[in-house]
């Protein structure tokens, strides 16, 4: 009777097993054939000058349009692709993609925006990806001061030593770099202090709690105040009420933005509101 149940129980195990992997597995081949099938698209968020509202840059933040499922959000096949390494195919996607876009605008007499890109941590330690980021920018004619990579503290801090270089010699290029999800890892001041970088973006889940929450006003305030005193820009993420712009405009933050100015936006639908 227990043998029978011990065997009942490892059976039920091995088939659940079976199936997360089967599921996973599906889900890798799905992403891997969408990406040959070019079934990504990328989606344009404004970012604003927070005294002038005015737009200066965009997000590409890319989704998948699954012909059965519809448009899938970042965060159900990202860490999927960054696991498998898919990211590197992907990552490579989206960065020429998107600068081709602006190029694109540009061209057709669109402002001089920058476009904001996030590299993952496993393209970040690819060896050749400062050379890579140069190539794409030849081959799309984007000017480098027009871009700027999306890295997050764990990711810099994963590579150490080796962290600096690659963010040196993407630096060198003449793009800028910034600091995403801040506030959600670790970096000490002195830290953030020696690292190459632009601008921090303060996470959206400090932004949320703005301004009822006292931690997350003053986790953003004294964000903000780090930035200005090392001389970096500083942006709020997800930025939905007029509340909370007001209080991170007081606050000195140089830019935002979120869901009170503009949704990330499929590429027609952004040049129709804004590059006209
Ligand atoms: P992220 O880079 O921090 O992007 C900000 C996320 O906040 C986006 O989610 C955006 O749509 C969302 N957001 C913007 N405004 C608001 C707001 O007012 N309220 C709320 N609640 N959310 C807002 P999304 O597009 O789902 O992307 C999620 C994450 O997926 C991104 O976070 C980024 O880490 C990753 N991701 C997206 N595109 C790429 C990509 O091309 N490459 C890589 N490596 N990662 C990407
Ligand atoms: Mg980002
Ligand atoms: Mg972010
Ligand atoms: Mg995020």
């Amino acid at each position: 009777q227990a043998k029978a149940q011990g065997r009942n129980t490892y059976r039920y195990y091995t088939e659940s097993l079976t199936r997360a992997a089967n599921a996973r597995l599906s889900l890798e081949s799905r992403l891997r054939r969408a990406l040959e099938r070019e079934e990504l698209v990328l989606h344009y968020q404004p970012q604003v000058d927070m005294r002038t509202t005015r737009l200066t840059g965009i997000e590409a933040l890319v989704r998948w349009e699954d012909p059965a499922e519809g448009l899938i959000p970042p965060d159900r096949f990202i860490p999927l692709a960054e696991e498998t390494g898919l990211i590197i195919p992907l990552g490579a996607w989206v960065l020429a993609s998107a600068c081709r876009q602006l190029q694109d605008w540009i061209d057709g007499g669109a402002p001089p925006l920058t476009l904001a890109v996030n590299i993952s941590s496993h393209q970040f330690a690819q060896p050749d990806l400062a050379l890579h980021v140069d190539r794409e920018l030849t081959a799309s004619g984007l000017s480098p001061e027009r871009l700027e990579l999306e890295l997050t503290e764990s990711t810099i801090m994963q590579h150490n030593r080796r962290g600096m270089e690659i963010l040196e010699a993407l630096r060198a290029l003449g793009i800028a770099l910034s600091i995403d999800d801040f506030g959600t890892g670790y970096s000490s001041l002195a830290y953030l202090k020696r690292l190459p970088i632009d601008k921090l973006k303060i996470d959206k889940s400090f932004v949320q709690g703005i301004p009822e929450d006292r931690n997350d006003a003053e986790i953003a305030a004294t964000i903000i105040a780090m930035a200005r005193n090392l001389n970096l820009r500083v942006l709020a993420e997800g930025v939905e009420t007029e509340a909370q712009r007001d209080f991170l405009h007081q606050a000195g933050c140089d830019a935002y933005q979120g869901y009170l100015f503009s949704r990330p936006l499929p590429a027609a639908e952004f040049a129709r509101q804004y590059l006209r």
